[in-house]
């Protein structure tokens, strides 16, 4: 990325330098959201191929190089299995009440890292299954915390596996994030539930009767999507109705285990594939739909988002939903 703003190129006296917080820029003819967040254009990136533990921040014995640490889970003596830390580069902050950021508004909230693993793995299969159950459970526990906070109206958790998914530092990592604001996507998702009683059952039952099911843990289902953008997309849900996965400290050790199966069966179809997943929730504040389901998707990135996707907001696949789940089942 260009422009990391070293400051080489002088500015008049008189210009005050740019306000380096996050913030959100609206347009409201699109309507399009944008977080502008100029320190990210200094963060570290991995060079594809070369990554190494010598200079990792995310390496057990390096934590001196992260900010102070949030939560962990803790392992033998000193040691910890995950842990999370504040994001260095976040796309929102905290911001006092009233905080003011010109014409934008002030991106409020908390950005965060979860590092799954304290040796150098770049993919979740190379982390030990109870280990990935602790690193989950840490991730549940400290949404649980953000929900609790009265300040936050969503929160996510986000994983960008590789260059193409858009992964910066190759060490094993997902992102916590929670916002003061419902993101679109989110509005959408209820939007369309408010019209139906469950619609996460009626997805199911369609998942079953189109064999679109790829396998079930506990409570939990991971199915092909009826449109999915990718080849092996794939969508992780409890077969009942709970809105909040803070709020379900039972499923996440399934939630694990699917994960891992999940990304095994993409890595044998698809070796060295990037991929994305991240969690949909229920707000945390406002009116509910009566029956909603938090959910994991899964988005293998096999080809990028070009031209078309940009121009009509559909996507192009070459797989469809049943031939996904058939070979993601296989
Ligand atoms: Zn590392
Ligand atoms: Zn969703």
């Amino acid at each position: 990325m260009s422009g990391n703003g070293d400051g080489s190129r002088s500015r008049p006296a008189e210009e005050p330098p740019p306000d380096p917080r996050p913030r959100l820029a609206h347009d409201r003819a699109v309507p399009r959201t944008v977080f502008v967040a100029p320190r990210r254009a200094a963060r570290p990136i991995d060079t594809p191929g070369d990554s190494s533990a010598a200079d990792c921040p995310f390496c057990a014995g390096h934590e001196h190089l992260t900010p102070d640490e949030v939560l962990r889970f803790p392992g033998p003596a000193a040691a910890w299995v995950a842990r999370i830390i504040p994001n260095r580069y976040p796309v929102v902050e905290a911001f006092a009440a009233g905080s003011t950021t010109g014409s934008d508004t002030p991106a409020h909230g908390v950005h965060e890292v979860l590092v799954e693993s304290p040796d150098h793995q770049t993919s979740i299969l190379g982390i030990d299954p109870v280990a990935w159950r602790a690193a989950w459970s840490l991730c549940q526990r400290r949404l649980a915390q953000l929900a609790e906070r009265g300040d936050l109206a969503w929160t996510t958790v986000f994983k960008n596996s590789g260059p193409a998914a858009g992964a910066s530092l190759a060490h094993v990592h997902s992102q916590i994030v929670g916002l003061a604001f419902v993101p679109p996507l989110a509005v959408a998702e209820l939007d369309l539930a408010g019209g139906v009683a469950d619609p996460f059952a009626d997805l199911l039952t369609a998942a079953a009767a189109d064999d679109r099911i790829v396998a079930t843990a506990a409570d939990l289902v991971a199915l092909v999507p009826p449109a999915p953008r990718q080849p092996y997309e794939t969508w992780i849900l409890p077969r009942h109705p709970r809105p909040h996965l803070h709020a379900d400290a039972g499923s996440v050790g399934a939630l694990a285990d699917l994960t891992r199966l999940v990304v095994g069966r993409l890595e044998h179809l698809a070796p060295g594939a990037d991929y994305n997943w991240w969690l949909h929730q229920a707000p945390l504040v406002g009116l509910l739909p009566a029956r909603w389901h938090w959910h994991l998707e899964i988005l293998p990135r096999l080809s990028g988002f070009a031209g078309f996707e940009l121009a009509t907001g559909c996507h192009v696949t070459t797989a469809g939903a049943t031939e996904s789940a058939r070979q993601l089942r296989a």
